[in-house]
Order: structure tokens, then sequence, then C-alpha cells
């Protein structure tokens, strides 16, 4: 007989700041958290205790954490911190010296053992609720995949290698066991993460892993075809243009995997690129761009830049909006430069006005916004699949293979009939504008599994 549940649980209040890896980290604390019998709220004020994941990527971020750390302490006053600002604890403790305890980024093991410290954990079998694959702050239908901590390069402009230390992939078998756990409770589209996706492996030397019977090596290409084989939306993040990657573009073509790459390229003159120390700064990645498109035209490319780096002159600039032209990036974003405390690129001379770094954005964000909406532009009378995330009325908002969630457009879909989220559709492109596809139903409604698509 099930026994009433006479006695209220601790509860853990949990505020995730930051990029798709610490919102992984949280995800595997939260894991941990429930596996343990603990409550997860949302409120400060419903918390006995409450664990701020933090991100210190750049100044303002580091100022938002511990601005949520103040009001948790003010609202709560039981606060562990963990996350990337934890690897410098004094940064933390000083302001606040209130925090009970603070940990470093991806320290799931360590958090629940300070939670454990601070607030007793229940000793209770019927508490066994979490899901195989941990559970998921993302929606139902999509989860990040963690493939690799840490980073090997040492870009003047950022601190996480001296926050997350070396590179660490995972063996090819767990990656593929916890995706396809994640594809079994109905995830349709995995978005692989890392900090450097082209180097998954170079740690382990390839090592070779068992998943499904068959033997694969700890690399890139090979977990991609891994990947392929579960029959849902795969779509790789922060992928180098190295010459390795260009394989990854057959698994495209073949379908295995989604034809979309997010490449941070940052920049496009040499001179910049070099003092960023960007990896892979000497490719000719026009002519790399060129060679993928010629093999997989439908080929989506995102990526990111930052303009006002020091030492930029209008001449670097102007030749980044010519690269623009020339390499036609189907999405793209872009950061003013701003100093990051312990970076390397502070000392660089030259800093450029601020003024000078708006303007710049301004006439960058301009140039691309034409540029994507060309691009766009080249769907329209296409039919394609696309996911949905969410229904207003009977309008869908999906996104298609060319549109990752919450950083790229999306496609809004009319008289979507009763769809839900997670459902796949076939949709035909009717219109378009610098950032979303507009779209009907291709036939009458029709729902289908994503390996279908
Ligand atoms: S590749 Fe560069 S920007 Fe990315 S995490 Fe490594 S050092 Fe930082």
């Amino acid at each position: 007989m099930t026994q009433p549940d006479t006695e209220k649980r601790p509860s853990v209040g949990l505020v995730s700041l930051g990029c798709p890896k610490a919102l992984v980290d949280s995800e595997d604390i939260v894991s941990r958290l429930r596996s343990e019998g603990y409550d997860i709220v949302s409120g400060y004020e419903d918390a006995d205790l409450v664990v701020v994941n933090t991100c210190g990527f750049i100044d303002s971020a580091k100022a938002e954490s511990l601005e949520s750390i103040g009001e948790a302490l003010a609202a709560n006053g039981k606060v562990l911190v963990t996350g990337c600002m934890g690897a410098k604890p004094e940064d933390i403790t000083r302001i606040h010296p209130k925090v009970l305890d603070v940990t470093g980024p991806h320290q799931g093991e360590a958090v629940v053992r300070s939670v454990n410290r601070h607030l007793p954990r229940p000793h209770d079998p019927r508490f066994d609720l979490v899901p195989p694959g941990g559970l998921k702050l993302t929606p139902r239908h999509y989860a990040y995949l963690k493939i690799s901590e840490g980073c090997n390069h040492k870009c003047s402009f950022c601190i996480i290698p001296s926050m997350r230390g070396r590179l660490v992939s995972r063996p090819l078998g767990m990656v593929m066991r916890e995706a396809e756990q994640l594809a079994e409770r109905g995830v349709q589209e995995l978005l692989v993460i890392s900090q450097d996706t082209s180097a998954y492996g170079v740690d382990l030397k390839y090592q070779a892993d068992y998943w499904r019977d068959r033997e694969w090596q700890t690399r890139l290409y090979d977990l991609c075809d891994a990947l392929g084989e579960l029959g849902i939306w795969v779509r790789l993040h922060y992928v180098y243009p190295y010459p390795h990657v260009d394989r990854i573009i057959e698994l495209m073509n073949a379908g295995r995997i989604l034809p979309y790459l997010d490449i941070p390229f940052q920049h496009a003159s040499r001179r910049v690129l070099k003092a960023m120390r960007r990896p892979a700064a000497s490719e000719n990645t026009l002519e790399r761009i060129r060679t993928w498109r010629a093999q997989c035209p439908e080929l989506v490319i995102r990526s990111t830049f930052i303009v006002g780096f020091p030492g930029e002159t209008e001449a670097d600039f102007e030749q980044l909006l010519g690269w623009l032209d020339e390499a036609q990036l189907d999405r793209v974003g872009c950061f003013k430069y701003s100093p990051v405390r312990g970076a390397a690129a502070n000392d660089l001379p030259d800093a450029v006005p601020d003024e000078v770094a708006e303007e710049r954005w301004h006439r960058f964000m301009q140039h691309q916004a034409g540029i994507s909406a060309r691009r766009l532009q080249r769907r329209v009378g296409g039919i394609e699949p696309v996911l949905v995330d969410s229904m207003e009325g009977d309008t869908a908002i999906a996104r298609s293979y060319g549109d990752a969630p919450e950083i790229d457009g999306q496609v809004i879909v009319a008289h979507a009939g009763d769809a839900t989220p997670g459902d796949a559709l076939d949709v035909k492109i009717i219109g378009s504008d610098a950032y979303d596809l507009h779209a009907e139903m291709a036939e009458a409604p029709e729902l289908r599994p994503v390996d279908a698509l």
C-alpha cells in the first residue's frame, strides 16, 4: 500500500545563468538532487535552500550573477554558489560573505554533497523519481548533449580555459547511451555542445569505444555517424573550420545529421584573428565554405562575431563586411568587444573607443540583415519539415533544420490545426523577412514522427 506523503520534502531552488553548457550543468544538478529525494522549486521563498549556477563569461554576466546571489540571500538566506564564477571563490565571498559554499563549473557531485551538508537529505525509497537520462530544463522535444568540457585554446578575449580547464572529452559510448535515452524519452532534436566540438576526442587520442555492439572511435565523425542512427534531428554547435569537418558534410548530405553548422568565426581580418589567437585563424575559411556549399547546397551556417576588438582598424572592419558578402552566412550574431577581467586581450594596445564600436556594430547588423533576408528568401516556395515549439491559437511557432532554438529565427505556420509542441509538420514556405520564415500547412495537417522527416 502506498504510504501517505506526510512529511514535506526538503526543497531546493535553482537559479541557472549563462550558456547552454551551464544549463547542462544545471540539469545534472537537478537530476542528482531529485534522485536523492529533494523537491526542486522555482521561487526563492518556497525553497529551503537556493543554488545559484553562475556565469563568468564577461563582466556583465558576472555582475548579473552577483546580483542574483544577493537577491537569493535577501529572499532566502541559505545560498550555495556554483558554476563558472566559482572558479574564483574569493570574487564571490568578498561581496557575499554569507554564502554557505562555493563550487566551480561542472561539479554536480560537489554541489550535491554541499546540499546534503546544509540541508540533510531525506531517506525514503519512494523518492526514486528521476527518469533515465536525468531531468531536462529544456522542452521535452529537444535537449543539449554535452560531449566534452574545457578547451585547449587560448583565445585572448576568453577566460573559459582558466575556469574550466583543458579539454576533457566524454567517451563516445557514454555520450551515445545518454543520447539514446533522450531519444527514447521523446526528444526529437539533439543539440551537440562543447567549448570546441571539432576537437572532440583529441585528448583521448580518439580511443575506441563500444555502442550497440559496434566499435567506434571517440572522434567527431564517428559521433555524428552514430547519432545519425537515432533517427532524430542532430545539430552541431561550436565547430571550428578545420579540414576534418569536410567529412562531416558528407554525413549531412547523407541525411545522418542536419545540414547546419554553428561556427564562431569572430572576425575575418587575419590581423585581428591573430590578436584574438583564434583556432583555425590561418585557414582559408571562405574557400572552405565554398567547398561545403558545393558539396551540400542546403547547408545553413550560423556564426558569431566581435567588433571593436583592440587594434581593429576601419580597414579590418571593412574587410569583415566584405568577407560577409562573400561568405553569405545564413544566421549571424554580433557582440561589441567588452573586456573580461583576467583575459589576455586586456593588455592589448589601441582600444577601440565605445562610440566607434557601437557604430561598427550597427553597420555590421544592417549589412548582415540584408544577407540573412536574401538567404531566407531563397527558401520561399519550398516544402520543408519543421518541429513545433509552441502554439499561439492555431498558429504554430516552429523551427526548420536551419533554426537552432533560442538563437536563430522561427517558422511561423498559419492554421496548424491542433498541432502540439514537439510535433513534426510538413509546411510550405510562403514568405520571409530578415529573421523568420512564414508558412502554411503543405497539405491537410499531418503529424508524423520526426524520424520520417
Ligand atoms: S575556443 Fe577560444 S573562445 Fe572558445 S572556449 Fe576556447 S579559448 Fe574560449
